[in-house]
């Protein structure tokens, strides 16, 4: 069996051209290998204790405020720990069909 293009199965995309065109070329966002985050971007990380609180404080506060919102879930890397996302979930409408 032969081996597989290793470029085959994922997106190709402007990076993927210019570093073909250059093979010199360098992409200038060095990113993570656990979650392709740009490591020059400060992230809050869900590991260190203070910064965790501020997320706590950020979830806590949009609680307050949407009471649509019934829940929300911190999303983080599992390797590094860095914030990645919120997701909300909304309360569901309840409708009485009589
Ligand atoms: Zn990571």
């Amino acid at each position: 069996m032969g081996k597989l293009n290793k470029y085959a199965n994922i997106p190709l995309d402007r990076d993927y051209f210019k570093k073909k065109d250059n093979p010199n070329w360098k992409k200038e966002k060095r990113l993570t290998d656990c979650c392709q985050q740009d490591v020059d971007h400060e992230v809050l990380n869900v590991n260190k204790e203070y910064e965790w609180e501020i997320i706590e404080e950020y979830v806590q506060k949009h609680l307050t405020e949407y009471s649509s919102t019934e829940s929300i879930t911190v999303v983080a890397c599992e390797t590094c720990g860095r914030l990645l996302e919120y997701k909300s979930v909304l309360v569901q409408n309840k409708k009485n069909w009589r």
